[in-house]
């Protein structure tokens, strides 16, 4: 996929009750803090196997949530989130896809 075909965020908002992104073509995306940690796709999270696409939730505080964010190249978002998680990073694409609609 060429990279020119991918949105990106113009803007990006840690809340208290949730992360909001604003994309190139206008969309707002809002997300729950736990539930985008939740779908980390790290190696610690859902580990080396491909066929494991779950994470583990008991090992996730109820009350998550992402200290700061860091853009990656040009195509993702790294979160640092308070239970000291830091090795995830969502693709544009990824978001894109957990995005919910406001
Ligand atoms: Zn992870």
């Amino acid at each position: 996929m060429s990279q020119n075909s991918l949105f990106r965020p113009v803007k990006v908002q840690l809340l208290p009750e949730s992360i909001i992104i604003q994309w190139d073509d206008g969309l707002i995306s809002s997300y729950d803090h736990r539930y985008l940690r939740l779908n980390c796709r790290c190696a610690v999270c859902v580990g080396e196997w491909p066929s494991r696409r779950e994470i583990d939730e008991s090992t996730v505080p109820e009350d998550v949530y992402a200290l700061e964010y860091t853009t990656v190249g040009q195509y993702a978002l790294q979160f640092l989130w308070s239970d000291v998680h830091y090795t995830g990073i969502y693709t544009y694409e990824l978001l894109r896809k957990l995005s919910t609609r406001t």
